[in-house]
């Protein structure tokens, strides 16, 4: 079955096709600008060849979707003669709130609890909604199954998820830690206990998902315990753009002094904070490294402090899960950043892990695989394991429509 991933955002459309008898990505594909006014942009990649370029006015999703499909059927370049190829569309959903543990299949009591949830999403809830609306518009009669970022870490214990505000507000307005990047954690630690040839029963892995937008999960017996996110992505460590954790008297005192709202402040904490906040500079890892490198003060108190709160969660999840087994690096900047992997795995022989210069250094930055770059004597497993959310949604929706 050839399975369609879409990834819909306010005014994008990203998809993947997939054949799922091999898994191979057959296309992959991106609209922009949709709703913008103007002129909008598709274009579809094969290969990594360029396929299909359009520029034409794309007023809604709908319109980006019938763009979508176009690009995939298009009698020259497309991938499929018709869409009636296409068995199932799997939507990556950002909050599915307390609701979903797992992902399922798209009906409209789902699609009633994705906007339910809009208000502890509101950037991206209101889009995947779109999305699947405007996938069901063209696709009348294709099965969809909608993909939590929030599903995997349904299982942390209260302890684990509550804050210490009065309870009344987690009754009422269902505040408690969420976590995100749920996809990309399950995958790999599924990945980790298959590449150990262990039994997931048993194994405490650490799982540090270090992208543009960060996340560190435990994992203890196969289930998430606890994640560095919060009730929205931006709790945890510093990120591209997020501040990640402080202390919310900060929020107030800025707010009072400069005269702002709390709506600005949550958008500067959100998108001018962090790496690059803090640098002035970038939110790309690349630019701040080597900004660092060529002794820019600010760039290299980013690189530490993303360090430091990286080894910070390490620490903390290791205590909580009584040790830790694997330590795992996986996303764009766990994948590609040798030395940074390299700086927060330093002076943890305490724990139990080291890891090998060399074999950390084999991982190529743009062409990572699945290595263990831990030393001959370190107690614990050191690993990079590539994520693969698109992967993950296919094979969560195809399990589920083969049962329809
Ligand atoms: P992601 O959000 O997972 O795409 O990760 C984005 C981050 O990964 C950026 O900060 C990049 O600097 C970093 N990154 C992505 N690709 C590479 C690469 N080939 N080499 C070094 N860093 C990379």
């Amino acid at each position: 079955m050839k399975v369609l991933i879409v990834n819909a955002g306010s005014s994008s459309l990203k998809y993947q096709l997939i054949d799922m008898d091999n898994e191979q990505t057959l296309a992959k594909g991106l609209v922009e600008r949709i709703g913008m006014g103007g002129v909008g942009h598709a274009e579809m990649k094969v290969d990594g060849k360029t396929v299909f370029d359009v520029e034409e006015p794309i007023g809604d999703h709908v319109k980006g979707c019938q763009l979508m499909i176009r690009a995939l059927t298009d009698k020259e370049n497309g991938v499929v003669k018709d869409m009636s190829e296409i068995g199932a569309v799997g939507h990556r959903v950002l909050h599915g709130g307390n609701k979903f543990s797992e992902s399922v299949v798209i009906n409209q009591a789902v699609m009633d609890a994705i906007e339910e949830f809009i208000p502890l999403g509101p950037l991206h809830n209101p889009a995947n909604l779109m999305g699947i609306k405007a996938c069901r518009e063209v696709m009348p009669d294709t099965p969809m199954v909608a993909v939590f970022d929030t599903a995997f870490h349904q299982t942390m214990p209260p302890k684990a998820y509550m804050y210490g505000v009065p309870y009344d507000y987690y009754e009422r307005l269902h505040v408690r830690r969420y976590g995100f990047h749920g996809t990309s954690h399950r995958y790999v630690s599924k990945r980790t206990a298959e590449f150990l040839k262990r039994d997931p029963k048993g194994l405490r892995i650490i799982i540090a998902h270090l992208g543009n937008g960060s996340s560190l999960s435990a994992v203890k017996d196969g289930k998430c315990v606890d994640t560095s996110m919060g009730i929205t992505p931006l709790e945890g460590v510093i990120m591209g753009t997020r501040s990640g954790v402080m202390d919310p008297a900060v929020v107030q005192y800025i707010c009072d002094n400069d005269h702002i709202s709390v709506d600005e402040m949550l958008n500067i904490c959100n998108k001018k904070s962090g790496l690059l906040g803090i640098s002035g500079l970038s939110n790309d890892m690349r630019d701040v490294d080597k900004a660092a490198r060529e002794g820019h003060e600010r760039a290299k108190l980013a690189r530490d402090m993303l360090v430091y709160g990286i080894k910070k969660y390490i620490g903390s999840y290791a205590a909580a899960m009584g040790g830790v087994d694997a330590i795992v690096f996986t996303a764009g900047i766990g994948e590609n950043n040798i030395e940074l992997r390299r700086d927060v795995m330093a002076d943890m022989e305490f724990l139990g892990a080291k890891i090998d210069e060399e074999k950390n250094a084999s991982v190529k930055p743009g062409r990572a695989t699945e290595t263990d770059i831990s030393a001959a004597d370190s107690k614990v497993k050191v690993l990079v394991i590539p994520t693969n959310e698109e992967i993950a949604i296919a094979r969560d929706t195809l399990e589920l429509v083969s049962k329809l």
